[in-house]
């Protein structure tokens, strides 16, 4: 297995779908598969699910499951033929009824009451553009055509200008909701978010079922960057969503957003992914482009949690190769000193996590000053795995825990290795058991220095209030 500290997540999708394929993917650095409820049937995500965890059994690995909920996504219908023919300067019908000859049906039935003069409709990844001329406030909104093109079937449809009046969960995300919980997935994204408000709902409805899933705010709606820090407060991690994004906001102003999201999520110690069109070309190519290596590069020298595969690994030709090309960047640019010990006292903690705050942050210090080999925490909740990982300490993090969820969860976190462990008696014997396991894994060397934390006494399980300095 590759020890890099950035992750991988990688979509799935038919080239991906197998066990053979993903074993493959994960021993060449995948970490997280993602889940696209936008396409697929129930049965086949049930089966790839299946296939994830075998594969880790088979491995003794502990994937994350992202689950990616497609949010108030609006399409446009099927037409007759290859397609309808978008003329530059012609007009042309937006209908919210049902497909018609020469109109563009559109899966939003109150576009028309929304949707005011002169804003702007993008369609196809806004390679299409058009602008509103009329509507007529009920089922039809007229616009002229300003850079046409063919339109395909079912191609999606962004307006960068309207106040969208759909909710953030549609009644098909419930039910890919409930799926997902019932499957036990780790994380949940949500596309689309435009407020805190989606998240809380989100949460809310993953408590009432008592499950622990964790959610990802996917960003890609400009009224999600003016609620950035309400939505980061509420959310337990982040999407730079760049593939909507780019055409919800101008494409030149992505790299500071993405900037700007990375930067936030670590200062509150919530992971952050960069997604879409990191290694586009190896869709069909077996190497990337120059721009895409930097890309990928930036995005780890920025300091994002992990980089994402969309269809590269879902229906791409490549899918275990480009694993293989992107861990290779990733682990070149993790040579690089300038990625390590974002150091970040903790901001005003809470009263209840101020011990806690204190022990991780000067746990990282800690481990810059002796050079230690790694940092080892004992967890239930993750929550020193979350905060350790955030100050990015160049010692390795193993997090060792008796919580089955957070053992997956936790393979989304920057340099996060997890272990299964419940035989917490007392902190000296556990912190000997657990050098011992380390020791025969040669996970750590002899004359390493080690930071372990725990929480004393251990069998209460409280926060972790202890920090213990010591030699392999
Ligand atoms: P999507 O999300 O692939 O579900 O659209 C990612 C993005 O928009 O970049
Ligand atoms: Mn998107």
């Amino acid at each position: 297995m590759i020890n890099k500290r950035t992750k991988i997540v990688a979509t799935m999708g038919p080239s991906s779908n197998s066990q053979e394929t993903i074993e493959e993917m994960i021993k060449k650095g995948l970490n997280v598969c993602r889940i696209n409820f936008s396409h697929g049937a129930y049965e086949d995500h049930a089966q790839t699910i299946r296939n994830i965890r075998s594969a880790d059994k088979e491995l003794g690995t502990h994937t994350a499951i992202l689950a990616d909920l497609q949010g108030p996504k609006l399409r446009v219908g099927k037409f007759e033929g290859e397609g309808l023919q978008l003329v530059d300067g012609k007009e042309i019908i937006f209908t919210t009824k049902k497909e018609e000859a020469h109109k563009i049906y559109i899966t939003y039935p109150q576009f028309a009451r929304d949707v005011k003069i002169g804003e702007t409709i993008l369609l196809d990844d806004g390679k299409l553009q058009l602008e509103v001329l009329s509507t007529n406030g009920k089922d039809e909104v007229k616009a002229k055509v300003l850079h046409g093109g063919l339109l395909k079937d079912k191609k999606g449809v962004n307006l960068p200008n309207t106040r969208i009046s759909l909710p953030c969960l549609t009644q098909k995300d419930l039910e890919d909701l409930e799926f997902a919980l019932d499957m036990d997935i780790d994380w949940i994204g949500l596309s689309f978010v435009r407020s805190a408000r989606d998240i809380i709902e989100l949460k809310h409805i993953i408590r009432s079922r008592e499950k622990h899933a964790r959610v990802v705010a996917k960003i890609e709606k400009p009224e999600a960057i003016q609620e950035i820090d309400d939505i980061i407060r509420e959310t337990d991690a982040l999407m730079v969503a760049r593939g909507d994004l780019g055409v919800e906001i101008p494409l030149q102003n992505v790299p500071l957003v993405q900037k700007m999201l990375v930067n936030k999520a670590l200062k509150s110690s919530k992971p952050v992914i960069v997604a879409t069109q990191m290694m586009e070309s190896m869709i069909q190519d077996v190497t990337p482009t120059r721009a895409e290596v930097n890309d990928v590069a930036n995005a780890v020298l920025d300091g994002a949690d992990a980089v994402m595969l969309s269809a590269e690994t879902s229906v791409g030709k490549h899918p275990i190769r480009v694993i293989e090309v992107m861990s290779a960047i990733v682990t070149e640019i993790e040579g690089s000193d300038q990625i390590y010990h974002h150091e970040e006292a903790p901001a005003e903690s809470q009263e209840d996590r101020y011990v806690t705050d204190s022990i991780c942050f000067n746990a990282t210090r800690l481990s810059k000053r002796v050079k230690a080999g790694a940092i080892i925490t004992m967890t239930f909740s993750g929550y020193t795995g979350f905060k350790i990982s955030s100050q990015r300490p160049k010692a390795d993090i193993f997090v060792f825990t008796g919580n089955k969820s957070i053992l997956t969860q936790m393979s989304l976190v920057w340099g996060v290795r997890s272990f299964f462990y419940d035989k917490m008696v007392s902190t000296d014997h556990t912190i000997a058991d657990i050098k011992y396991i380390l020791k025969k894994m040669e996970l750590v060397q002899p004359g390493e220095q080690l930071i372990h934390l725990a929480s004393m006494p251990m069998n209460e399980q409280g926060m972790t209030n202890m920090l213990k300095l010591d030699k392999v």
